[in-house]
């Protein structure tokens, strides 16, 4: 990336004193990271003005893609904020110095020699220090996201623990900001690091399925094009691909002719109310599948993600997936929370400022929690991280290996779950655990911060027993794998749409 491209990019969507501003920004940075250059051989300062690229693309307020500019340059210059300060105002200095602090905390991606694994400190770090700004932490986002695209020329071991965290901590923080987008490509580009044989060989079975599934496909979508102009809706269709990630995820649990959402189809309309239309239109249509309606329009997700969903099955046996919402939803679902802030700008910097974020919608709250302890941390007041850890991933735990690496497991979670997310030959072998340090037993649950080390024997074999304990569908389905795999008789649970079919 350089300076000409990012002001280019800039040019369309701020005014020209902010591109004035992103100007003055990427010079400096280019002056003060002169002569430090990227593992790739390229000069240091194209990965900050990468990362202002990204922050542009997301549309992030002017404010964010300066810092996002600047955002190395405390930890890597002789600049300092107070500097930062005085040429660029209050707010880019504090996210500075948030996505500094961030970045103390993250591992190295420059020196490996100071490399320092991941402890249990620095996610909450990682938190309070999202709870000063939330802008920061999308500044991290795309900074992450860009190591991520960059990671080929990291010596193996540092792929490995860049990929892992980000699965561990960045994709999840992408999905609490609904940020689908984003996400998606965290979990693809970590997952490809982590296990490329996996990665090319669910790549190779996608395409070929998908080469398969095509056709077909293309009569349901016209005749469901047919039924709903003759309706009377305006809509837009479009074919959606699962990605490789939540592909492998789903493989966890379930084999490939049940995954229905390997193709589905999104209906984007103009409101809410033809939303529900199309619901009726398409079953009318086809047969929808019991327990495959989903209304998170009536009841939107955690973080505010709202759509209709929804399983038919075709005359000629066909079983496609819809997801059906307003442009909109559409919009908020891939871009969440960063959407907001290009709004907020345009129309409320101000009480943006003030810490009120009028736009966000309403089941949101953990954001506005954020950012009211923000307020009362500006001013000097303590506050309560615990209770914004437990607002945050209210349902997810994360654990380190002694290593540090890091995983993060379902609430109530045990150890032998935390065994099989590492290596199925781990939880396969796996003897006894020691928690910080102490042997525990079997069912006691983990707790976030936990060290867990395994202790594993090659004479171990899962029992029965195993398949009832665990909390976790992939150990449960790498138990049964196990168990069959030795001839044990395993108790298939009931699945009513394959007994259907
Ligand atoms: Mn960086």
């Amino acid at each position: 990336m350089k300076k000409s491209q990012l002001l280019e990019l800039a040019k369309v969507e701020y005014s020209p004193s902010q591109v004035e501003t992103i100007e003055k920004a990427a010079d400096l940075a280019a002056k003060m990271h002169a002569g430090q250059k990227r593992q790739s051989g390229e000069p240091f300062v194209s990965h900050p003005l990468s990362v202002a690229a990204t922050l542009i693309e997301w549309e992030m307020d002017g404010d964010s893609v300066v810092a996002g500019i600047l955002h190395d340059t405390i930890e890597d210059t002789s600049l300092t904020l107070p500097e930062i300060e005085s040429a660029f105002g209050q707010s880019v200095a504090f996210l500075v110095d948030s996505v500094t602090k961030l970045n103390k905390t993250r591992s190295g991606m420059r020196n490996i020699d100071t490399y320092l694994p991941q402890t249990k400190d620095n996610l909450t770090k990682l938190l309070i220090a999202m709870g000063q700004d939330v802008r920061a932490i999308i500044i991290k986002l795309a900074d992450r996201l860009h190591n991520l695209q960059t990671l080929q020329y990291m010596p193996l071991d540092v792929q490995q623990k860049i990929a892992s965290e980000s699965l561990a901590i960045f994709a999840p923080l992408a999905d609490r900001l609904n940020m689908g987008r984003v996400r998606v490509q965290i979990e693809e580009l970590s997952f490809m690091y982590l296990d490329r044989h996996e990665y090319e060989l669910l790549r190779k079975l996608t395409k070929k399925r998908l080469s398969r599934s095509h056709q077909q496909l293309e009569h349901v979508r016209e005749e469901v094009a047919k039924a709903l102009v003759q309706a009377g809706i305006k809509f837009k269709m479009d074919g959606r691909i699962k990605s490789i990630y939540s592909l492998y995820k789903k493989l966890q649990k379930r084999d490939i002719d049940t995954i229905y959402d390997l193709i589905a189809l999104r209906i984007i309309v103009e409101d809410k109310n033809a939303c529900y239309q199309v619901l009726g239109t398409l079953h009318a249509l086809y047969e929808p599948l019991p327990g495959r309606i989903k209304d998170y329009i009536a009841k939107p997700k955690l973080n505010g993600y709202q759509s209709l969903h929804t399983t038919v099955s075709t005359p000629d046996d066909q079983i496609v997936e819809f997801q059906i919402r307003t442009s909109q939803m559409h919009e908020y679902a891939e871009r969440g929370l960063a959407a907001s802030f290009h709004y907020n700008e345009k129309k409320l910097t101000d009480a943006y400022k003030t810490g009120q974020i009028a736009a966000m919608p309403a089941n949101l709250q953990w954001i506005r929690d954020l950012q009211e302890m923000a307020a009362k941390m500006r001013e000097g007041k303590q506050v309560d991280t615990d209770k914004m850890k437990v607002n945050l991933f209210s349902d997810l735990i994360f654990v380190h290996t002694p290593k540090g690496d890091i995983f993060n497991l379902p609430v109530g979670a045990l150890p032998l779950d935390f065994a099989y997310r590492v290596h199925s030959d781990v939880g396969n072998r796996a003897l006894s655990f020691r928690v910080n340090g102490k042997i525990v037993g079997f069912d006691e649950p983990l707790k976030t911060g936990d060290v867990v080390e395994v202790v594993t024997r090659n004479n171990i074999k899962p029992s029965l027993d195993w398949l009832n304990r665990v909390k976790t569908p992939q150990a449960r389905s790498k138990i049964s794998a196990e168990l069959r795999r030795q001839g044990i008789q395993t108790i298939k649970r009931e699945n009513p749409q394959r007994k259907k079919r």
